[in-house]
């Protein structure tokens, strides 16, 4: 999951981590007002959108009277933000962060993962922070220090060491920034987190470290033990279709094709996109309704398939075993009676009460094309569209 810089920075305050004073604004008359509380000038005006490259896009401004502040932040709220994030169609920015403008003397990078590589948490940092790093990671690799920490043993002196002398920061901000990352680490074990990236960290004129961006990305799969989170959902800047597949319990990603899946089972899915693509055709989705789905879950699978617009084809793999072909081929038909096909739909089908289910599906009325096994139903969904 997906949160906002200003909910990661609430969170950082949670854990005494320094940000700068700030508060998110909703419209013109509440940036005006968060501007005069800060009572100085710069304040920054700050694009609040799930995605980063902000600044480069033109969503991230320096004001230096309130009148610019106006300004600024009448010219984000509601503008469509383009970054190399969001893709060229943009986000459109419904709320912006005003902050305390910060005196900066060197601009940082500092972010915790979750490496599958090590099983361990990798810290990684540079002092070429700011708003290229994507380029100073590949470019020039070696600028990136990376210290791993065993997540059974925790963090120690020694890794904060290391990071704050390879970062070379003088000697007055070493301790406050050992303090700093030791917090940060506990907020990411605590929290789930699967990313948390700070680009960039500052030091500012009086030596001060201060996290100037906050990215926060938390692994959904652990929300059940993190009612607090929760709140931190932005639906608006989710997709719509992954949204209401969210609220079914459909593991369901929206992609670029054109050829529409419904799958059971992850496994099987992958293998179905992998196969779509050999025919010479790309998938819009990946739809896997799980291995013990109800009728009532593959109707809505199917119904958040054909509201895809982009969507020419679909192609239904089921392997019947504890989601028996017969419930299955009942979700089918109902979604069919509900929202009507008007496409292609090619089915593959093996396992559990697979007769019973062909018989539901073929006696149904519907237009359905039978496959005989896997690359006979990717050859005969590319061939549809
Ligand atoms: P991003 O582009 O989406 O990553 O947004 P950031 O929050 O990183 O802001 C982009 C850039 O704006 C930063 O790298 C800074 O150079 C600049 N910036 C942000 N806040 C301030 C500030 O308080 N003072 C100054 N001088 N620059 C700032
Ligand atoms: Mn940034």
């Amino acid at each position: 999951m997906k949160i906002h810089e200003y909910q990661a920075k609430e969170l950082f305050r949670k854990y005494d981590i320094p940000v700068p004073d700030g508060k998110v604004a909703f419209s013109r008359q509440d940036a005006i007002n968060a501007a005069k509380e800060l009572g100085q000038y710069p304040v920054v005006v700050k694009a609040q959108i799930h995605a980063g490259g902000r600044g480069k896009g033109g969503g991230v401004k320096l004001a230096n009277s309130q009148e610019e502040a106006e300004k600024f932040s009448c010219e984000i709220l509601g503008m469509n933000l383009v970054t190399h994030q969001t893709g060229p169609e943009g986000r459109k920015v419904k709320k912006i962060l005003v902050e305390a403008g910060q005196k900066i003397s060197k601009e940082f990078y500092l972010s915790l993962l979750v490496d599958r590589e090590t099983s361990k948490i990798v810290i990684m940092a540079s002092q070429e922070g700011g708003m290229d790093i994507e380029e100073v990671a590949s470019k020039t690799p070696e600028k990136i220090i990376k210290v791993y920490v065993d997540p059974l043993c925790g963090i120690q002196a020694y890794h904060l060491r290391e990071v704050a002398f390879k970062l070379d920061l003088p000697s007055s901000a070493i301790k406050q920034f050992m303090g700093m990352l030791k917090k940060l680490y506990v907020l990411f074990v605590e929290n789930d987190c699967s990313l948390l990236e700070i680009n960039p960290l500052i030091l500012t004129s009086d030596d001060k470290v201060i996290a100037l961006d906050a990215k926060v990305d938390i692994d959904s799969n652990s929300m059940f033990r993190h009612k607090d989170l929760i709140e931190y959902r932005d639906l608006d800047e989710e997709d719509p279709l992954e949204v209401e597949a969210s609220k079914f319990n459909l593991n369901y990603i929206n992609l670029d094709g054109n050829v529409g899946n419904i799958v059971n089972g992850a496994g099987l899915a992958m293998a179905t996109m992998d196969i779509i693509k050999n025919a010479g055709a790309e998938p819009a989705n990946f739809m896997d309704v799980g291995g013990g789905a109800t009728a009532e879950m593959v109707e809505n699978a199917l119904k958040i398939i054909l509201r895809d617009e982009k969507v020419k084809a679909i192609l239904i793999n089921i392997f019947g075993g504890i989601l028996r072909c017969d419930v299955f081929a009942e979700g089918i038909v109902k979604a069919a009676e509900k929202t009507g096909i008007n496409i292609p739909v090619v089915v593959r089908m093996k396992g559990t009460n697979l007769e019973k289910g062909k018989k539901i599906l073929f006696e149904s009325g519907l237009n359905l094309i039978s496959a005989k096994n896997l690359k006979d139903a990717a050859a005969k969904v590319a061939d549809a569209i």
